[in-house]
């Protein structure tokens, strides 16, 4: 069950597995404002995310800084991902073990209002993710992008389709350098059989943190050649501890 319980249940539900908040890991209590915070990390997490960009200066939300030649039509983060200690990056990891609906909506309503706030939600668009290797995915129990581009279509009434798979046995990009990360990307990712539904029309690309941006690039690639007409790319979070970044050539969007 994805969807958080209505009503009575939902509370019949804390009382039995009290919410825990995802950063220090204490309960939440009665009166939360949130279901994954307490309010301490909230705040905490509220103020990381309208720091400015160390790079740009800009809000993280309005930073236009992106990897070096990425290929994506217009791209657009929300989150921090940087402090060793942040509050943000750690939601982001709890994404990446945990199935909890909670977090995942969470993000993905942020990315949504950086969506808006930046015009990169066009009518007719369709949603899709970066897959994670399905070794991974099983491994954990989660497909982190997966669940942001469901949470997100949910939110946004746009449809989400999987137009992009991953290949078996491809290398863990974590363990590469920049050039062979490119390579690795570019031989792990097919389309699906629903690509066709591409054809002609704006594809949002989500996924959770781009670092090198060689994955969305070997997906970007891909989307082009089943005919997508604009390639926009939303991650929930963007590395920027890689110096690859540079702020000044935006896309016009
Ligand atoms: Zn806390
Ligand atoms: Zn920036």
């Amino acid at each position: 069950m994805k969807r958080a319980f209505p009503g009575r249940r939902a509370r019949l539900l804390d009382l039995l597995f009290p919410p825990k908040c995802v950063n220090c890991g204490e309960p939440i209590g009665e009166r939360r404002q949130s279901r994954i915070f307490c309010p301490v990390c909230r705040q905490k997490f509220l103020s990381e995310i309208t720091r400015p960009c160390p790079v740009c200066g800009r809000e993280y939300s309005r930073c236009l800084c992106k990897p070096v030649g990425f290929l994506p039509d217009a791209f657009a983060y929300s989150l921090p991902y940087d402090k060793e200690d942040g509050v943000a990056r750690k939601l982001l990891l709890c994404c990446k073990s945990q199935r909890l609906t909670d977090a995942f909506r969470e993000v993905a309503s942020i990315m949504l209002a950086t969506a808006k706030e930046r015009g990169l939600l066009p009518d007719g668009g369709l949603i899709t993710y970066v897959p994670r290797a399905p070794e991974k995915a099983e491994k954990k129990g989660v497909d982190q992008a997966q669940e942001l581009a469901e949470e997100l279509s949910r939110l946004s009434g746009l449809p989400c389709v999987g137009l992009i798979a991953h290949k078996r046995f491809s290398l863990d990009q974590k363990l590469l350098g920049g050039a062979q990360r490119g390579r690795n990307a570019e031989g792990s990712f097919r389309l699906t059989h629903a690509a066709g539904s591409a054809a002609g029309r704006t594809i949002l690309l989500i996924d959770d943190i781009v670092t090198t941006g060689s994955t969305v690039n070997a997906c970007t690639r891909l989307l082009r050649e089943a005919g997508a007409e604009r390639v926009i790319c939303l991650s929930a979070a963007k590395n920027v501890k890689t110096p690859l970044f540079h702020p000044k050539e935006e896309p016009p969007s």
